[in-house]
């Protein structure tokens, strides 16, 4: 029933797409960034050749293109973020999957251009522009998995999806900046909450941060919290705060830092947060929830929150 209903919105949000009707927010795309069967594609390495750059990374969610002084990451699913030197530039616009690999739209090429930096100029231009290389072992825990669904959304799909998809953009982010990402899990696996948080003692981790997403039995609850053992140290609340405050860049209410004696937190040697990223339970959020573009910024909030504790 629920796989169905999840079918529906998914064609439903395609015919908006192709009338250009706007009103579905899910997938927002600007009708210019559409590309018509007529425009121009590109693949990943036309697109790196043409940006004077190699493609360094394929992979099912993302590409990565360089030179010596750009790092370019592109979400590969139509309407997710561009992303130059770690910033959001926009979006990646209609990506056409017809003949297996994908194809860009042309107007990319200019896009991704005029937010680069011309090569040998790092070390000319002020150093705050490029963000310094991070060190760091960071165990990110996508919450649930497997038999284990967790909080089931209002629209019918389940916590353990969102909390992986926003994991692997996290951590994705963070080994950008040279941080050493473990995961617990990185598929739909079922993981012991124990074992969770013995891979972060076994790896040595300097920060342990789960991932999950929130839900009560009243509709209008709303907003995101970061949560630490209730004799957490100094260093996990302070990662704690600090995650929660370059959260608010998403637009969700920011629920504060609340003690709990999750089982996660509690075993965990290191620094250890939790974060419950909105409700799904709530109409709004669980539609931003499941939305690519949305979960990009979420990835890049909470990971701006990290790399605030590593610097
Ligand atoms: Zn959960």
């Amino acid at each position: 029933m629920s796989k169905r209903i999840v079918l529906a919105i998914v064609l439903l949000s395609a015919v908006l797409l192709i009338s250009g009707c706007q009103q579905d927010q899910v997938t927002a795309e600007g009708p210019g960034v559409l590309a018509t069967p007529a425009a121009k594609t590109v693949s990943a390495y036309e697109l790196a050749k043409r940006l004077g750059l190699k493609v360094t990374d394929t992979a099912v969610t993302h590409i990565t293109l360089k030179n010596s002084a750009n790092t370019v990451l592109i979400f590969t699913h139509t309407g997710a973020e561009v992303f130059v030197n770690a910033k959001p530039i926009g979006q990646v616009g209609f990506i056409d999957r017809t003949n297996g690999t994908p194809l860009f739209s042309e107007s990319l090429v200019q896009m991704i251009r005029s937010a680069m930096r011309a090569e040998g100029t790092i070390g000319a231009t002020s150093t705050a522009t490029y963000p310094r290389r991070l060190s760091g072992r960071v165990v990110i825990d996508a919450g649930h998995g497997g038999k284990d669904p967790g909080a089931k959304s209002c629209l019918g799909y389940y916590e353990k999806t969102i909390n992986l998809q926003v994991a692997k953009k996290l951590a994705y982010l963070l080994r950008q900046r040279g941080l050493t990402v473990i995961m617990t899990r990185d598929n739909d696996t079922f993981v012991e909450l124990e074992e969770r948080a013995q891979i972060a003692n076994r790896g040595n981790a300097q920060l342990f941060v789960s991932i999950h997403a929130d839900s009560a039995a009243r509709s209008s609850a709303r907003g995101y919290t970061t949560y630490v053992a209730k004799s957490a140290s100094w260093s996990a609340q302070k990662a704690a705060r600090g995650i929660g405050q370059t959260m608010s860049g998403t637009g969700l209410d920011n629920l504060g830092v609340r003690k709990a004696d999750y089982r996660v937190l509690v075993r965990t040697q290191c620094p250890a947060v939790l974060v419950e990223l909105g409700y799904l339970s709530n109409y709004q959020e669980a539609r931003l929830l499941r939305n690519n573009t949305f979960q990009n910024r979420l990835a890049q909030a909470i990971a701006e929150g990290i790399f605030d504790y590593f610097d």
